[in-house]
């Protein structure tokens, strides 16, 4: 949407053909309904890829200040939560509202198709390119992909931009696309006594017995794995080193604000104070209930035994297990499940306006590429900056898009 509007405003005429019923349907499920559109703390390092190294010749090109220029000039209002950008009415269908008017306000030169899903791409001899959609087709001078990733199919991403990127039959690298932002599931399957259970922590991910990732916030126990925003931010890495057959672990520290030494202190000074306590009433006050009956008995301690009668050898098990819980990744959560895809079309495939260094005519923009953003407005603003991009440059005066 915003690569019709950007090439419209540079006088193209633009037909944007929609597999779906209508335009825009994901940006209704971000952000849990509110759109969290982009945000202030922007670098490159908010973004993965395996092909690019760098994404700040991109956002130079068209960053938080233009994405919120941008929608200033959509008369969107917006504000800032912490430096998350949501638009004012904490509405995401306002976001998509202000799109969908200002492509009704290009009038003609904007021409919207629903239910005309893509099938086939030709790149014809003139460069033109030939979009194939059922028995119906169109021919282009210019295209712009933008047909997401294969996350949330159910709003229209079902995959499909990879069949058309394939079908130009140029031979262009696709990185392996994998579940990112995703909860993961793990082995054990004692997580259905902590199910439902939100706590602060830090989590590290660990893939081949390597430390890959750190992350900290609110972690969620769910009866099948581990969810929340810190394991959304890790997910992607997990999802490769699974695809590749490692051993991929998550190390969760429950207690995050007291280092290990000073914890292992206090647990001890804590044993001795309350040496004819029972292990359940020793735990009173300490974390969720159900975590410390989960510690206990993974330790091996029994609810009614006095905490001081505790050897020292399965007290220091169980207090080693706030700071060091270690689980076993099966898999990620599936493709349904995934906000954003990581992998996609090689950076190394596009020039720096998002054409296609093999076939000029077509531009690959948002998460159909190998770029995969943070949890945070990450992803949309890099829809906004490779959609902007794209369009500007796809452009022609009196050429179609
Ligand atoms: C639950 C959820 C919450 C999210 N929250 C946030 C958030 O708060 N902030 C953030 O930055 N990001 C968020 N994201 C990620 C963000 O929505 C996506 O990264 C972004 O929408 C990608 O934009 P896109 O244009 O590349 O693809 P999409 O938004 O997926 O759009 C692709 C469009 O192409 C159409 N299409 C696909 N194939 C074809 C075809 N063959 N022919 C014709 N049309 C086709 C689809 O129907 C769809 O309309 C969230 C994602 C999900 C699923």
């Amino acid at each position: 949407m915003i690569a019709a509007v950007s090439a419209a405003r540079e006088g193209a005429s633009v037909t944007v053909l929609e597999g779906g019923d209508r335009i825009g349907k994901k940006i209704l499920v971000t952000g849990n309904g509110k759109c969290n559109f982009t945000n202030q703390y922007m670098n490159s390092s908010c973004f993965r890829s395996n092909t690019a190294a760098d994404v700040s010749g991109y956002l130079a090109q068209f960053g938080v200040e233009d994405t919120l220029d941008f929608f200033a000039s959509l008369q969107m209002l917006y504000k800032s939560k912490n430096g998350y950008y949501y638009p004012a009415s904490e509405q995401a269908s306002t976001v998509l509202d202000a799109l969908r008017y200002e492509i009704e306000a290009l009038g003609e030169r904007i021409l919207v198709l629903t239910d005309k899903k893509a099938r086939a791409l030709t790149y014809q001899q003139d460069g033109s390119v030939k979009v194939q959609c059922g028995t119906e087709h169109f021919v282009f001078d210019r295209v712009i992909l933008a047909c997401g990733s294969k996350a949330s199919p159910k709003t229209g991403s079902d995959g499909s931009g990879y069949q058309l990127l394939r079908s130009l039959k140029c031979g262009c690298r696709i990185e392996e696309v994998v579940p990112a932002l995703v909860q993961l599931r793990c082995k054990e399957n004692y997580l259905k006594s902590v199910a439902g259970v939100r706590t602060e922590g830090s989590i590290s991910l660990w893939i081949g017995g390597k430390e890959k990732a750190v992350e900290a916030g609110e972690i969620q126990l769910t009866d099948y794995g581990v969810s929340g925003i810190p394991v959304f931010q890790i997910s992607r890495y997990a999802s490769y080193g699974c695809l590749e057959g490692k051993m991929v672990q998550v190390r969760l520290d429950l207690m995050p604000h007291m280092d290990k030494a000073a914890f292992v202190e206090y647990m001890c000074g804590r044993k001795e104070k309350l040496a004819d306590r029972t292990v359940e009433k020793f735990c009173a006050g300490l974390l969720n209930k159900k975590i410390c009956l989960l510690f206990s008995k993974m330790a091996g301690l029994s609810q009614e035994q006095r905490i001081g009668s505790v050897a020292d050898r399965q007290f220091s098990q169980f207090v080693n297990l706030f700071k060091e819980w270690c689980l076993t990744v099966d898999k990620p959560n599936g493709f349904d499940m995934a906000q954003v895809c990581a992998g996609g079309l090689s950076m190394t495939e596009i020039d720096e306006h998002f054409a296609m260094k093999k076939c000029p005519s077509v531009y690959v923009v948002g998460e159909l590429l190998d770029v995969d953003g943070m949890c945070g407005g990450y992803n949309l603003q890099w829809a906004w900056t490779s959609g902007y991009i794209a369009g500007q440059h796809a452009a022609c005066e009196g050429k179609s898009v």
